[in-house]
């Protein structure tokens, strides 16, 4: 078959490798039908992310048709049409009982993180993939939701609305920013107002990207390099700070930006991932009772997020702004590479 296949930093072929096949009981091997490419590949391809070894195969995102199921298998059956979840699930360990599946301790990758496809184990970027505990980890495709919609389920909408608006626990009437306009961080716009989110401030250095954002909920847009951001985003509040305050870029200056704009009491929710440290200006949070959270998505909410997905309640299809077919992948992570001038935000890349 052909994937696409890490060479090291900076070094990627769309070439020919051995099909996958079923090593547990517990294992599916899906044909890739739709798949697509995170920032967080880019990220394994500038070489920021060491665990990630050379001739892995990339790709966490991915809509397909189950061709072959372990024998422990009983959600599906070959023929079923699904979404893979970014995150693997065992479903029973301590973790995954507690919803907690980012952390889930089956020993596929032997590391208790959930993210393996395209990391620690082959990922998605295929004609096929092995996907481990699947009766947890794919979700059932239903009639009437686009495999273009589909796929933006694996991973962007999970993340935006729950490491951005659940861990940020916004609430109804909240005036909510949300740093950063990518994929992810419009995801989250996307969702914030299923609990009631008054004012979505979007805050991006693209102003290509803020218009969009304002097709996914934003109802202000500030342009972050602007001298005077801060009293922008201020003047959409009542003076004291935004009740929430989503970090989507994951980039130290961003992560402070976000500090600065919280109000007393309020929350920082960093959905970013970070390369570098930040600064963490406790002397001056503390007192004002800031809560900040973090994570790795955990995919429980995909099945609900599907649901409104399916009922047209998301914009998900507006995410998908290129297309492409499997033996265009190259030319995809070229468009999706340089999407501040190709104005890409999701690139859908489609068997042909
Ligand atoms: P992206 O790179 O497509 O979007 C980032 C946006 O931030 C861009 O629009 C860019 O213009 C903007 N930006 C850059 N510098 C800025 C600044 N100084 N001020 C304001 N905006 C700025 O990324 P994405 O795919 O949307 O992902 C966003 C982040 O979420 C990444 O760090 C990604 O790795 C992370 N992520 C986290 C999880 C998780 O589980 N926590 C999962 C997936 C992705
Ligand atoms: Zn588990």
């Amino acid at each position: 078959m052909k994937a696409l296949v890490y060479g090291g930093p900076g070094v990627k072929s769309w070439t020919d490798v051995p099909d996958p096949v079923i090593v547990n009981p517990t294992d599916a091997i899906v044909q890739v039908d739709t798949t697509t490419i995170c920032g967080t590949d880019l990220h394994i391809l500038g070489g920021d992310v060491p665990a990630v070894q050379v001739g892995r195969i990339l790709g966490h995102e991915g809509v397909g048709t189950i061709t072959e199921v372990g024998a422990s298998v009983t959600n599906f059956t070959v023929g079923d049409r699904v979404i893979i979840s970014c995150i693997k699930s065992c479903g029973h360990c301590t973790n995954c009982t507690a919803g907690l599946f980012s952390h889930c301790l089956g020993d596929e990758g032997q590391s208790g993180i959930g993210w393996i496809f395209g990391h620690l184990i082959d990922g998605t970027q295929a004609d096929y993939v092995r996907v481990p505990y699947a009766d947890n980890s794919l979700h059932k495709l239903p009639d009437g939701v686009s495999d273009a919609e589909a796929v933006m389920l694996s991973d962007i909408l999970p993340t935006g609305f729950e490491i951005g608006v659940q861990y940020g626990q916004v609430k109804p009437g909240d005036v909510v920013a949300v740093i950063g306009a990518g994929p992810v961080g419009l995801a989250a716009m996307a969702t914030v107002g299923l609990y009631g989110a008054a004012t979505v401030i979007a805050i991006d250095l693209d102003q290509n990207r803020l218009e969009q954002a304002r097709e996914f909920g934003a109802t202000d847009t500030v342009l972050s390099g602007a001298a005077d951001w801060k009293e922008r985003v201020l003047a959409l509040t009542d003076g004291s700070g935004v009740d929430v305050a989503i970090e989507a870029v994951g980039i130290p200056q961003t992560f402070t930006m976000a500090t600065e704009i919280v109000r007393p009491g309020g929350h920082v929710a960093n959905v970013g991932v970070h390369g570098k440290p930040v600064e963490l200006h406790l002397e001056t949070l503390w007192i004002q009772n800031i809560n900040i959270s973090m994570g790795l998505v955990n995919a429980n909410t995909t099945p609900m997020l599907l649901k409104l997905v399916a009922q047209k309640k998301i914009p998900a299809d507006k995410l998908a702004t290129h297309h492409f077919t499997f033996d265009q992948m190259l030319d995809a992570y070229d468009t999706f590479g340089r999407a501040a001038e190709t104005k890409a935000l999701k690139v859908v890349i489609t068997r042909s």
